[in-house]
């Protein structure tokens, strides 16, 4: 078994690391098959892609979108796409701008809640001024001492239904697989253990994501647990989708797990990754 990760955030969106230092990471930890994934931008590939190649380790371009599919919003990471496709950047363009006009909309509702100056504070930790995430809030808001970590501020503040949440419009599911699969990519859903709905709605969008071209489930996950990495590969047989591995590193000390772990599959999954290796 290779030892892959196709699902690691630098600090073009919500990580702390630059991308050339998250390859190093991944890297020195024995990954052999990496793809950087940051939120809605593609601005590390470049730099990523060549500390890559300096190092002998196998890349493969990534990016994670961003989606509303009805109340839920979806996470689907594309891979091994043409990142000068100019419908694809456009869209993600179009995802980023929509993110500072929920930024705006964070804040206030921040400062009502007796949180003043949320958006100021959040935009110093987002090192790219295109990209800000509840992640850089999550961050500002333990600076100031409004919870321990990043992970009970969201708990506390940025969940739906607490005061740093409001609602917005992400890119459709099919306008992001379309961005990705027109560029060449494939288009994984990510994480399908997270999304808080049952095993109906459940069925439902993976019955949608594959009529509309998505062709991988993450089935190794930083996000998932045993019993979901054994579910997922049941799902991607019966359903006829490949298997991705991913850790979704963003940070040490985050509580996410560092990058380039071994992602073993469960018996009879096909690995999205076997085209790149051949
Ligand atoms: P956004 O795309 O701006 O809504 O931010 C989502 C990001 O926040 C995710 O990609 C994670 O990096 C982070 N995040 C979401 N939920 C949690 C959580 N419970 N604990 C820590 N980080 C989280
Ligand atoms: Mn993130
Ligand atoms: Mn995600
Ligand atoms: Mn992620």
């Amino acid at each position: 078994m290779i030892a892959v990760d196709l699902h690691c955030h630098s600090n073009v969106s919500d990580g702390l690391l630059p991308p050339r230092e998250v390859v190093r990471l991944a890297h020195s930890r024995g990954c052999q098959l990496f793809a950087l994934t940051d939120h809605d931008d593609l601005g590390g590939l470049a730099d990523a892609a060549d500390e890559a190649g300096k190092l002998g380790l196998r890349f493969v371009t990534g990016v994670e979108i961003s989606v509303s599919w009805g109340r839920h919003n979806l996470h689907v990471v594309g891979l091994g796409f043409d990142p000068e496709n100019e419908a694809l950047k456009q869209g993600l363009a179009q995802v980023r701008s929509g993110r500072w006009q929920r930024a705006e909309r964070m804040a206030e509702s921040l400062a009502k809640a007796g949180i003043p100056g949320a958006l100021a504070g959040a935009r110093k930790y987002a090192e790219n001024p295109e990209m800000i995430s509840r992640a850089h809030f999550a961050r500002y808001l333990v600076e100031i001492g409004k919870a321990k970590d990043v992970r009970s501020v969201f708990y506390k503040y940025l969940k739906p239904g607490m005061p740093g949440y409001v609602e917005h419009e992400w890119a459709r599911l099919h306008e992001a697989v379309a961005w990705i699969t027109g560029a060449g990519g494939v288009a994984v859903l990510a994480h399908p253990g997270r999304y808080d709905m049952g095993p109906e709605t459940l069925r439902v969008l993976l019955a949608e994501f594959k009529r509309l071209g998505g062709g991988a489930l993450e089935v190794s996950s930083g996000c998932h647990g045993v019993a979901d990495v054994a579910r997922f590969g049941r799902l991607c047989r019966e359903l006829g989708y490949a298997a991705s591995c991913g850790t979704d590193y963003h940070a040490t000390n985050e509580g996410s797990r560092e990058p380039g772990l071994n992602g073993d599959l469960p018996d009879g999954c096909e690995p999205v990754w076997k085209r790149w290796l051949e």
